[in-house]
């Protein structure tokens, strides 16, 4: 199982893409959520649009959806080995479609459905994907705002956007190898989103598993990164760099 952020900023960020990461294991990938910027990261990694085999959709935030738009076209005007597999939280289904259907439901070659550009998969529970379990996670991100993580034992629970929440992660932490967490790392308190002093009031223990995502652009510096992992237990994600 590798991880490569294709994105690891936040929902304001220029320089790093929005967050987002490709998991490629077995033979196939899978990409958790899809900004627009992805498209410059996977650019970056030598790889086309079109090989985007399953998507997951955490949430409807316009930096963590942004991209499919783009995705769902470039895979009709460029087919790639298979039709991209969307695994999208049931309560989110209709909802997501209508951010996207402004674009794709009229086309010069008649109407178009949702399914016609995904093999859609609405998911209550979890999904597996080449023998791969990955279990939903309700998030605490914005309230009555459906929100998810993915929880991929034994390898890793990636947060989506959300507060915090220490009781859970003090039950999966034995479970996982790695935890990816949003962390705004910024000085103000967002009430939607995990601060820095939250995170280190969390056990070492914990604190050592954690590799923060979704930040502010004052760190896209390797220097200003390493300045902090002088300091702290807990890792910064780096762009395009790919965990294990
Ligand atoms: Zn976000
Ligand atoms: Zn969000």
């Amino acid at each position: 199982m590798k991880i490569t952020f294709l994105g690891c900023g936040d929902g304001f960020s220029v320089e790093q893409g929005h967050n987002s990461a490709l998991l490629t294991f077995g033979d196939t990938n899978l990409c958790i959520d899809f900004p627009e910027s992805n498209h410059w990261g996977l650019h970056q990694l030598g790889m086309q649009l079109n090989q985007i085999e399953h998507i997951f959709i955490t949430h409807l935030h316009e930096d963590h959806v942004n991209g499919l738009q783009k995705l769902a076209l470039f895979h009709k005007v460029y087919p790639g080995k298979v039709k991209p597999r969307l695994y999208i939280p049931i309560g989110l289904k209709d909802d997501l479609w209508q951010i996207l259907r402004h674009g794709l439901e009229l086309t010069t070659r008649g109407k178009r459905v949702f399914e016609d550009y995904f093999d859609l998969v609405a998911v209550e529970n979890e999904f597996e994907i080449a023998g791969v379990r990955f279990e939903l996670i309700q998030t605490l991100h914005v309230l009555d705002m459906l929100s998810y993580g993915l929880l991929c034992k034994p390898y890793f629970y990636f947060s989506g956007d959300t507060r915090l929440d220490a009781g859970y992660l003090l039950q999966i932490s034995e479970e996982v190898q790695t935890i990816y967490h949003e962390c705004h790392m910024q000085d103000d308190q967002l009430p939607s989103h995990t601060s820095l002093e939250e995170v280190l009031t969390l056990p070492e223990t914990i604190q050592k598993k954690m590799i923060l995502m979704h930040y502010v652009d004052d760190y896209v510096q390797s220097s200003a990164r390493q300045v902090f992992h002088d300091k702290h237990l807990v890792r910064l994600a780096e762009p395009l760099r790919a965990y294990e």
